[in-house]
């Protein structure tokens, strides 16, 4: 496994004539869900290309860039066990170089639900999300479904771009009580640990709404009120949304349930796709 640290080093990377590349962008603190990523890039790809980056451009000026886990020598370990033949390590100048200003704008979908709790958020992703295939010139790129709305800005990103990267969603990858696993968990007291799950129930509760016939805003409710009565979960927000745009979806179409909460001082993030074959 290579470990590079440069654009040039990674722009000069070679390729087999006609080798598929994949790339994983992380932001380190590798757990079960970066592991899933990389197992199913590594099924498709000759070149499996993880970065690693802590994204200063994607955190507001009152979160938590500073307190961030950072883990670089336990994360090479899980790369390289996972089959990566190259990690992208670049420093915060090599990806945005002194006196930068340019950023991407990505609209309405940007700034509505999590995009509203977290102004500049999703500039900061499509960003650097960008910048990476820019350096790598991946083939393919691989995303968590854990970060839905990330997910619906960066397809949104390529199309409107013509940006000729594949892009695949993977399942979140959860912990048997159901708590979606993020780095941000390292946050949770044990007695924070064990309320967690409260956020996936909540969204549970909206999911078997719909699947057994009832509508989007009937959902969203039940999921409001379950994340109300959460002990120790302060809700953010929680909205039945289409999975594309974030906005009211169609009756009868694809539902997304997402909802964040604070639980102490860790922010969670989750999320349930409904398909119409069972919202109908
Ligand atoms: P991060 O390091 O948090 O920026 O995440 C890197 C990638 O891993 C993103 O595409 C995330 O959506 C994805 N990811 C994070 N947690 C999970 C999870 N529990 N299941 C699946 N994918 C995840």
């Amino acid at each position: 496994m290579k470990i590079v640290r440069t654009g040039q080093e990674v722009r000069s990377l070679g390729r087999p004539a006609g080798g598929r590349v994949a790339l994983v962008p992380t932001m380190g603190a590798l757990h079960e869900g970066h592991a899933a990523l990389l197992r199913a890039a590594r099924g498709g790809a000759d070149i499996l290309v993880m970065s690693l980056f802590v994204n200063p451009l994607q955190f507001g000026p009152d979160e938590d860039l500073d307190a961030y886990p950072r883990a670089e020598e336990r994360d090479l370990a899980t790369a390289e066990t996972a089959g990566v033949d190259v990690v992208f390590a670049p420093s915060n100048v090599e990806m945005y170089p002194p006196g930068a200003t340019t950023t991407l704008s990505v609209g309405r979908l940007g700034e509505i639900v999590e995009g509203a709790a977290r102004p500049g958020h999703f500039v900061g992703v499509a960003t650097v999300v960008a910048k990476l295939f820019n350096l790598v010139q991946p083939d393919t790129a691989l995303f968590g479904q854990k970060d839905a709305q990330q997910v619906a800005v960066l397809r949104r990103m390529v199309r409107d771009l013509r940006v000729g990267v594949a892009i695949t969603v993977c399942p979140t990858v959860r912990a048997d009580d159901g708590l979606a696993i993020s780095s941000r968990n390292a946050y949770l007291s044990s007695e924070e640990r064990r309320l967690a799950p409260g956020l996936f129930g909540a969204l549970s509760a909206g999911a078997d709404v719909i699947e057994r016939g009832g509508e989007a805003p009937a959902a969203e409710a039940v999921v409001a009120a379950a994340l109300e009565s959460a002990p120790g979960l302060v809700p953010d927000y929680a909205r039945a949304v289409d999975p594309d745009t974030f906005e009211t979806p169609d009756a009868g179409g694809d539902v997304l349930l997402v909802a964040a909460a604070r639980l102490g001082r860790t922010r969670l993030i989750d999320n349930i796709p409904v398909p119409a074959r069972t919202a109908s």
